[in-house]
């Protein structure tokens, strides 16, 4: 276990040691994706980012109930308890059930995170499969006094809550400056403050989904799910809770505001936020027309694309940046992706092809302690990847004779690669997937063997320019001939 894992607390504001409630095991909750639409790229970079936080506590000997939930009801189009329910708006506009919709784009989910190559939660509990326990913590609040009820919807008490809790803990805003800034009630608000928010909302006779409650037929509210949800499956108090920056100051504010009227603690220990994907300096969101989905970047298809990228190159992209800095899209930075990409998987390509010698001038221990360190350090992913190049360049320069490796670090050098590209970042060699690729090239490879061999050496060039045409450099070294992708 490592013992000198920091970690940057929202609620701190600075970097923390990590040390679980209850080691080895940690509890991790990440709010999920609200599934009425398909996840854009900004989304994924959250998820991401946490599948690497989920990855790399496990390589450091955690044993992580990761619950990650999907949001499938009760997500109105306003942050203010007003609009329209977004899956029944969908649902009409596709002219589907709101089931058929949660199911198309849960799957639709699903398929962007493995083609990305993440783990599956331990759990992914839905909002609509948790309504009985969503009303149960609404009662306690009831109870507690912190939530009161107007015509068949009960909202929070913000002003109540207050008095005895920090509202604004996680932003470290003013409460009286937020007051400012919000909108006056008007006749037509039933709330008492400006600030409170639904927990329960009164359905219409039209609402397509709705259940029975204490208070009549009526759907949760958006934040008490998570609540809910994380408490049901990770207990009242646990280790890490996070999502995307953008839902800090509404979601998770309000979110820790139920939980502790609830049970009168705080929920998490640590409050992690990924920071934005952006395109042009603008978060990337489906609202502003520049979220652009992970399909339309694989094949290009998309205004803003010069060309398309695979997925490890925009996974690699996404690594190349902390998870706290913002991430600006850009081609040129595809591009330079694309090509260290290559490198790396190059480079494990030729691992299995290095010769070990009797000495070593090479160590590989401090290369592995500069990546656990950089990883410790509130998972810095991009120095880690400045370690994988000096990893790189060792390979190629072993490779090319220049360097003595003995076997035991060659060993080390193996494992190193493995864990840390393989196992801790989740990137997977798109070209060794290509199993029938890697057949017809050795085969071609072979070809041209057996046409030197017999001095046939128009046909032995004639392969190696035409694989060149088509983007496949061949490399011949004593020990045989390798390929590569220009
Ligand atoms: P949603 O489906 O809108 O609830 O969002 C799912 C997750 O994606 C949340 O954790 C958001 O904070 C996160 N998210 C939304 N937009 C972006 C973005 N541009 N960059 C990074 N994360 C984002
Ligand atoms: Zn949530």
């Amino acid at each position: 276990m490592k013992q000198d894992l920091q970690l940057y607390n929202t609620i701190s504001r600075k970097k923390e040691l990590f040390k679980p409630l209850n080691a080895p095991h940690v509890g991790m909750y990440v709010c999920g994706p609200t599934v009425y639409s398909d996840v854009h790229l900004g989304n994924c970079r959250t998820f991401i980012s946490f599948d690497l936080i989920f990855r790399y506590l496990k390589y450091s000997g955690y044993k992580v109930r990761y619950v990650r939930n999907i949001t499938d009801a009760g997500h109105l189009e306003g942050d203010r308890d007003e609009g329209d329910d977004k899956f029944a708006k969908r649902a009409k506009l596709e002219q589907l059930e709101p089931m058929e919709i949660v199911q198309k784009y849960t799957l639709g989910f699903h398929d962007v995170m493995r083609v990305f190559n993440t783990l599956p939660p331990s759990i992914e509990p839905t909002a609509t499969g948790h309504i009985i326990e969503q009303i149960e913590m609404i009662k306690t609040i009831i109870d507690n006094g912190y939530a009161y009820e107007v015509d068949g919807t009960i909202y929070f008490d913000v002003e109540k809550y207050s008095q005895k809790y920090n509202y604004t803990i996680l932003t470290n805003r003013n409460l009286e400056d937020m007051l400012a800034n919000t909108r006056e009630l008007g006749g037509q608000d039933d709330k008492h403050g400006r600030l409170d928010f639904a927990l329960w909302i009164k359905a219409k006779p039209e609402t397509l989904m709705q259940w029975a409650s204490p208070w009549g037929m009526g759907f949760p509210g958006w934040h008490i799910e998570c609540s809910a949800m994380s408490a049901k499956y990770l207990g009242q108090e646990f280790d890490i809770h996070g999502g995307g920056m953008d839902l800090a100051a509404t979601h998770h504010t309000n979110e820790i505001a139920q939980s502790e009227a609830c049970n009168h603690h705080q929920p998490a220990k640590y409050w992690m936020h990924t920071n934005m994907l952006t395109v042009n300096g603008t978060r990337m969101s489906k609202s502003a027309g520049n979220g652009f989905l992970p399909g339309e970047l694989f094949t290009g298809n998309h205004p803003l694309l010069r060309k398309g990228y695979s997925p490890m190159t925009v996974k690699f992209f996404m690594l190349q940046a902390h998870y706290r800095s913002t991430l600006d899209f850009s081609n040129d930075a595809l591009d330079a992706s694309e090509k260290g990409f290559r490198r790396l998987m190059n480079a494990v390509s030729l691992l299995p092809k290095l010769t070990a010698s009797d000495n070593s001038e090479v160590e590989i221990d401090p290369l592995r302690m500069n990546c656990e360190n950089a990883m410790n350090d509130d998972f810095n992913s991009p120095v880690v990847i400045a370690e994988l190049f000096e990893a790189v360049r060792i390979v190629n320069t072993v490779y090319d004779g220049a360097l003595k490796i003995s076997a035991t670090e060659l060993d080390k050098l193996k494992t190193l690669m493995q864990d840390f590209i393989f196992d801790v970042f989740g990137l997977k060699d798109e070209d060794a997937s290509n199993t029938e690729l890697n057949e017809v090239l050795d085969m071609v490879i072979a070809l041209r063997k057996d046409a030197k061999e017999n001095k046939d050496y128009a046909t032995s060039d004639m392969i190696r320019v035409g694989l060149q045409n088509i983007g496949i450099q061949l490399k011949d070294s004593k020990d045989g001939t390798t390929w590569s992708k220009s």
